[in-house]
């Protein structure tokens, strides 16, 4: 997750108005899907207790981290123009907010975050499952629990899996001393540290910048700009934070009873995150979803960038959760958006998200063994009337699409098999040939335009990309594939989509932001590193052609952790053996856990640890300078729309 610097929203000029296909296209869309049921809004509003008394969370320099003001111009209940109106029914019912009672016993935070807080009361306490993405929105979350209902202490916190806006809030909840001296337990699933601290590492840099497109935090929360996250309204500002847990569940079918709550849990690896579980409270017929089954098609790729995560893991799941629990349940709730009430209701809910997942991985092979390649399926897949007239089954976060080409890549990867796809020119070179060919950038845009007049806007953002290539300078090309971007954009049923869309459309007409204060990891994150981890992203900071005949040998030796490792360059690669010392190395590096954090904090360096001798040098220091001088710093903000 990244933190942006709010004040850059102000930078923003998006003002176009829908051109006449989009309209068309948009009013469409109202004759397609079943705007007439109500049902979502019912089941979102259901069982409201309070809100916030402002809009607004802050935190302790009193800056905003979450503000709903922004997001007024959703109360009118029909789309404007520039909004797909399906995106627009999604939008309003993530504008629904407060804390709501889901079933005795059992009440849920939503609107407040990106995510959901459910809060279960146990005989004495209480019993958190996912703590929200940031310390302040937690704080204020159960803040208003506590101003509806006696206050009570919290006795667990479980969280469901291992993505940041499930974990982030925790120590706005409880204290980390709370969970050493025992007073509270913190439950999550297998293998959770390990997937919490190591996704966003090695690619973090890349993933942030590309983060940024698919929220939109830098466009106007607006009818032209940012509507919606699909998951939720948006990404908190808040601070991050990280409590490992005390517990960890290991088997479907493991049960714990905390404060008088019985939990069974059914283990969801590999589904929606790599570690993931869901929980089934007997005694309530409740139904926990983590994030498998939400009122969204979720995603199997994430536009971000990140590893394709298994459709096979996520039917199964669903499949186990209806022989396992689906004749107990009366109500079905997840850690995003609202729940479902009903044996009935919520057996068709599970059964439909389940197909939809089969559904996709199995005709995308099928049309795959037919010999299609990843364009060419993604085109001919849609979803049976049955799965597609199913609010639930929209694509607000992962699309039929983007899916589609995430389940051929995670069979096939990157190749078509056609050889005119092996080797093609970078985009650049490519781009400077078709503009040549095609007659030149004025020739091209005159027909660009003409391809625009009639709607043909993915084809105009095709051919645009070249001559904005081919020149970045041609302000007239950025204007005109801006405005593609820009009407693709509100017919986008999808807000990750529009949000794409709507960047590119920015960073063409504006340059990129100037990004400060970014932020990918928090304190409590770097902490959970492993040292392991902190060598292998060394290794990617490496610059191989300058490191080219060098030839460095290290030992560390971690004082305070009693850890040792042999630290190698060769070859321009850096490798790391764990509990191993060079007879002669060049230099041993002797240093505190704590030393290193602070220098992955980008509160000290290297250099200056050395200096100030926090860190001590057994032999030829240089050779140490010498290493640290062939690392790359990775710049938040890199082209995208242009070269
Ligand atoms: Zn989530």
């Amino acid at each position: 997750m990244t933190n942006y610097n709010p004040s850059h929203l102000q930078h923003t000029s998006l003002h176009a108005i829908a051109s006449s296909t989009t309209l068309i296209a948009n009013a469409s869309v109202l004759t397609q899907l079943p705007f007439e049921q109500q049902d979502d809004f019912d089941q979102a509003t259901r069982g409201f207790v309070g809100t916030l008394a402002a809009n607004a969370i802050v935190n302790a320099q009193g800056q905003v981290v979450w503000n709903l003001e922004p997001y007024d111009f959703l109360s009118t209940s029909s789309a404007p123009p520039t909004v797909n109106p399906s995106l627009w029914r999604q939008a309003r019912l993530n504008y629904i907010h407060g804390l709501f009672k889901v079933a005795d016993r059992i009440y849920q935070v939503r609107g407040l975050d990106l995510s959901n807080m459910t809060i279960i009361e146990g005989d004495t306490g209480l019993i958190i499952i996912d703590p929200l993405t940031s310390l302040e929105t937690a704080h204020a979350s159960l803040q208003i629990y506590h101003a509806h209902f006696a206050p009570r202490p919290v006795r667990a916190v479980i969280y469901t899996h291992s993505h940041t806006d499930h974990y982030g809030g925790v120590k706005g909840v409880v204290s980390e001393d709370d969970v050493e001296t025992g007073k509270v337990q913190i439950l999550a699933p297998e293998d959770f540290m390990a997937h919490a601290v190591s996704e966003n590492v090695f690619a973090g840099n890349a993933m942030s910048r590309r983060a940024m497109y698919m929220y939109g935090a830098l466009l106007p929360k607006s009818e032209q700009g940012q509507v919606d996250a699909g998951l939720g309204k948006t990404i908190p500002l808040g601070t991050i934070t990280l409590i490992p847990p005390t517990d960890t569940i290991r088997q479907s079918g493991e049960r714990r009873t905390i404060d008088g709550v019985e939990m069974e849990f059914l283990m969801a690896m590999n589904t929606e995150a790599p570690s993931e579980m869901l929980i089934f409270f007997p005694q309530f017929q409740a139904l926990c979803a983590a994030e498998d089954m939400t009122h969204t098609l979720h995603n199997l790729y994430t536009l971000r960038g990140a590893e394709v995560r298994d459709p096979v893991s996520w039917w199964k799941t669903i499949n186990e959760t209806i022989e396992r629990f689906g004749s107990r349940t009366e109500v079905v709730f997840a850690q995003h958006h609202w729940p479902t009430w009903g044996q009935a209701q919520i057996l068709a809910f599970l059964k439909k998200q389940r197909d939809l997942y089969k559904y996709l991985h199995d005709q995308t092979l099928r049309l795959v063994n037919h010999g299609y390649t990843m364009l060419e399926v993604a085109e001919k897949i849609q979803l049976p009337v049955e799965l597609a007239q199913c609010w639930y089954n929209r694509g607000y976060y992962g699309s039929v699409n983007h899916n589609v080409k995430g389940i051929y890549q995670k069979y096939l990867g990157f190749y078509s098999s056609n050889p005119a796809d092996l080797h093609p020119l970078p985009p650049t070179e490519a781009a400077r040939k078709y503009v040549e060919y095609m007659g030149g950038p004025e020739q091209i845009m005159q027909k660009a335009r003409q391809s625009f007049d009639v709607g043909e806007y993915r084809w105009v953002a095709q051919v645009m990309h070249h001559v904005v290539f081919a020149d970045p300078t041609l302000q007239p090309a950025r204007e005109l594939l801006a405005a593609a971007f820009e009407q693709l954009a509100y017919q986008c049923e999808n807000p990750t989509w529009r949000n794409e869309y709507l960047m590119g459309a920015l960073e063409l007409r504006q340059g990129h932001a100037i990004i400060s204060g970014t932020k990918t990891d928090s304190p409590d994150v770097i902490k959970a590193m492993t040292i392991d981890m902190f060598l292998d992203y060394l290794g990617i900071r490496l610059n191989g052609p300058k490191a080219n005949g060098k030839s460095i040998a290290l030992n560390l030796s971690f004082s305070d952790t009693n850890q040792r490792y042999a630290v190698q360059l060769e070859n321009s690669a850096l490798t790391y053996t764990p509990d191993k010392q060079f007879v002669q190395p060049d230099a041993t590096l002797t240093l505190t856990r704590a030393i290193m954090d602070a220098i992955n904090l980008g509160a000290t360096t290297f250099e200056n640890e050395i200096t100030f001798n926090a860190i001590q040098i057994q032999g030829d220091k240089n050779k140490v300078l010498e290493l640290l001088s062939l690392m790359d710093t990775f710049e938040p903000t890199f082209n995208i729309v242009a070269p």
